[in-house]
């Protein structure tokens, strides 16, 4: 039977079945290769050995999980008040990361009236934008709709309300199994493996954020490779008049352009612009 590996405790791998019944199976000696939660993997039921494993699509480094389908990014309204350029920047990790980011704003209970249209910029970038409160259980249905079937990894700042949404997670879980309620332990930092939790549906969430640095953004991006993780840039990238346009100052350039005419927001090309100098700075010192 074809399962995902959601654990590993003590040299049992816990595998679930695609209804979700969970195996604690033994591995068989043959396995070589480290295999992580998220892994597909082939297991005998009856014996509950863990036989053979699929190729993965991808592997997220910290924490480790395999075939990620998305990484969902954390923001609050207020409470940490919302501040755009730091989504830019987790955007931009989880795009040069090769990762499909959706954007989740928490604490809407908080908010003020009018409030999404902050997000519209993000919107016309081409990026989904959903609005929950983890608190009043606002749209939190809606959202696992958007997770079905997928292996979701939550990231974003600190304090946005990743913990609450996993406990969340949890309890629901275990209403369901009628299991005993385990609550994540905030703040402590143990070296425990990632879990994969169960979503209401066929979705599934790391218990444990990743990208939890920042700083990989200062020094891993290619200066020309900056354009093609702004998706609204990224669009006319080839459509200037110079090739490999940096869409700063090049005459004939239509980001430029579209940013002069207000498609492309400006804030978000101010973005850009910050963290182009960013990494140029830092070319030039080293
Ligand atoms: P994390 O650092 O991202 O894990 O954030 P936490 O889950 O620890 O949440 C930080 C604080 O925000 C806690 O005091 C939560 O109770 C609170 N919080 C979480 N979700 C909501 C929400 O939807 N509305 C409000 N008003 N507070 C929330
Ligand atoms: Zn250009």
């Amino acid at each position: 039977m074809k399962g995902i590996l959601i654990k590993l405790i003590g040299g049992f791998f816990f595998v679930a079945s695609p209804n979700k019944e969970i195996y604690q199976c033994r591995i068989r000696g043959k396995i070589r290769e480290k295999i992580y939660p998220g892994d597909y993997v082939e297991i005998d039921k009856e014996n509950k050995i863990l036989e053979d494993y699929y190729s993965r699509k991808n592997l997220l480094k910290r924490p480790k999980v395999a075939n990620v389908d998305q990484v969902v990014i954390m923001h609050s309204v207020k409470d940490p008040e919302f501040t755009p350029s730091l989504l830019d920047r987790f955007l931009l990790l989880v795009e040069s990361s090769g990762f499909e980011p959706l954007i989740v704003i928490n604490k809407i209970d908080q908010a003020d009236p009018g409030f999404e249209k902050d997000f519209e910029e993000y919107k016309e970038a081409g990026y989904e934008v959903y609005f929950i409160s983890v608190k009043e259980n606002t749209n939190l249905k809606k959202l696992f709709d958007r997770l079905n079937n997928k292996i979701n990894v939550l990231t974003g700042p600190s304090g946005s309300g990743k913990s609450s949404f996993l406990n969340k997670v949890i309890e629901d879980a275990d209403l369901r199994t009628a299991a005993v309620s385990k609550k994540l332990k905030k703040g402590v930092h143990t070296t425990r493996m990632v879990e994969l939790l169960s979503l209401p549906n066929q979705g599934w969430v790391a218990d444990t954020p990743g990208f939890s640095s920042m700083a990989k953004v200062d020094f891993e991006i290619e200066l020309d490779d900056l354009s093609w993780y702004f998706p609204e840039i990224a669009k006319y990238n080839n459509a200037c008049k110079f090739n490999g346009c940096s869409h700063l100052h090049e005459p004939g350039c239509v980001v430029q352009q579209k940013v002069e005419n207000g498609e492309i927001s400006k804030r978000r090309y101010e973005s850009y612009k910050q963290i182009y100098n960013e990494i140029k700075e830092k070319e030039i010192r080293y």
